[in-house]
């Protein structure tokens, strides 16, 4: 039987999403085996990662300042907007560099099953920003999914008679394709050739 420790972290590795507690417990006997170099590398990212990271309250990224480092960017276009459903979402995008705006991360995707409503969703502080004028595109960037195209529409609805430009990447993205898994190439096309909602 294992000890308590390894249980434990075995146990909360395997919270982690994709690991389940076989792949948890192999990760953790890796570590153990290199406890001078990856785990002591492992144990200083953690540390790091949680006395360092905010999350952004202008737009929901997770950076090292609040406002993040794009919200506080004076190169960014404060004009254009792109609203994506995660972090990794927004990251995904970044890397294309091909979007030069700001972004605004709802923190998931409306999902009936999953009992998710705008009221769980950035939404709200979404509609605020457009309010607050300054904003003359908003890029639905919600992944090719149901739940992304229903979201995306549900913002669209509510963005209505706003005075502005509201646009969708375009479908060359695979269906049910998730935008963190796009390479930059596909990402990008999809950016330059969005299309009006409608
Ligand atoms: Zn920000």
């Amino acid at each position: 039987m294992a000890s308590q420790e390894i249980e434990a972290l075995s146990g909360a590795l395997a919270k982690l999403p994709g690991l389940g507690p076989r792949s948890a417990r192999r990760a953790v006997l890796w570590l153990v085996k290199r406890r001078e170099t990856a785990l002591r590398q492992l144990v200083a990212a953690l540390a790091e990662v949680q006395d360092r990271l905010v999350e952004c309250a202008t737009c929901g990224n997770v950076d090292t300042s609040d406002p993040c480092g794009i919200c506080s960017d004076p190169r960014r276009d404060p004009r254009s907007l792109c609203v994506v459903e995660d972090v990794a979402d927004l990251w995904a995008l970044d890397r294309a560099k091909l979007f030069t705006g700001r972004y605004h991360v709802l923190g998931g995707r409306l999902s009936a099953l999953d009992g998710v409503g705008p009221e769980d969703l950035s939404i709200g502080r979404l509609i605020d920003r457009v309010g607050e004028g300054g904003i003359d595109e908003v890029v639905l960037a919600m992944n090719a999914t149901l739940e992304g195209q229903t979201t995306a529409h549900y913002i669209a609805e509510r963005l209505e008679g706003r005075p502005v430009r509201i646009t969708q990447l375009a479908h060359g993205l695979p269906v049910g394709g998730e935008l963190d898994y796009l390479d930059e190439g596909t990402l990008a096309q999809a950016l330059r050739a969005r299309r009006p909602v409608g």
